[in-house]
Order: structure tokens, then C-alpha cells, then sequence
């Protein structure tokens, strides 16, 4: 099941502030129904309960390919090297202090995605091998 995160949205129409469930982490063995939203940049949708004004966030997501051992970590943000020094910087840490992850990490690929387009093809080629 793909984690997730309560956070804090404010509506870019009626400017209410409200809470979301937004997704973190994908492992996409077990969530292929997600597959779709995310090629569409769509698969952290929320929607303020007073207006009903639908939006999607840019938020920063773990993809495990599995059972490729590729993780993704597609942030549109992150477009700036220090952005991604510091996404990688964030990987090292979480996965230094647990002793599993860092067996994991050894046989691990860690790519940082920032483009759409790219994580399409990626998104088709997994497709395409686990049918
Ligand atoms: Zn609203």
C-alpha cells in the first residue's frame, strides 16, 4: 500500500485552510492503480471541502520499482543541483540509521526525477516489463 502523510492545504480559490491525505510512497508492485494518476502528474489530488475546488500538488514522491531495485524520488522542485544534493543527503541519513535499508541501499539504484516526461517512460517501460 502506498504511505501516506496528512498536510496542511490552502485553497487557491476560497483560501480555506484544511487538511489532506497526500501521498509519499509508492511501491508500484502493489499499487499499479496509482500508475496512471502519476504519468498524468495527478496522483496527489485534494479537493477543498468548501468550495469543492479540485487541485493537485507538486509534492515530492518515493517510487520503489519493484522488483527492479530502482527507487525514484520524483520532486518537480528539485530542479537545482543543491536541491538534489539535498534530496540525496535526506536518502543517506534515513537509510544510514536502519540497518535493513542499508543492506537494501547496497543493491539499490537512487535516481532523482524532476521531469513528467521522463517518469512517463520510465512509468511504460515497468509497465511493459510487469505485465
Ligand atoms: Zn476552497
Amino acid at each position: 500500500m502506498a504511505s501516506t502523510s496528512v498536510v496542511e492545504v490552502k485553497c487557491s480559490k476560497c483560501k480555506n485552510a484544511y487538511e489532506a491525505d497526500v501521498i509519499d510512497h509508492i511501491d508500484l508492485s502493489e499499487d499499479r492503480d496509482l500508475i496512471k494518476p502519476l504519468k498524468s502528474g495527478k496522483a496527489n489530488r485534494v479537493q477543498c471541502p468548501k468550495c469543492k475546488k479540485v487541485m493537485y500538488l507538486d509534492r515530492s514522491i518515493v517510487l520503489n520499482f519493484e522488483p527492479e531495485n530502482v527507487i525514484v524520488v520524483f520532486d518537480k522542485k528539485a530542479r537545482t543541483t543543491a536541491a538534489k544534493e539535498s534530496l540525496m543527503e535526506d536518502y543517506r541519513n534515513v537509510v544510514s540509521f536502519n540497518e535493513i535499508l542499508s543492506e537494501v541501499a547496497e543493491e539499490t539504484e537512487f535516481t532523482i526525477i524532476t521531469k513528467l516526461d521522463k517518469l512517463k517512460v520510465m512509468l511504460d517501460d515497468y509497465l511493459k516489463a510487469h505485465k
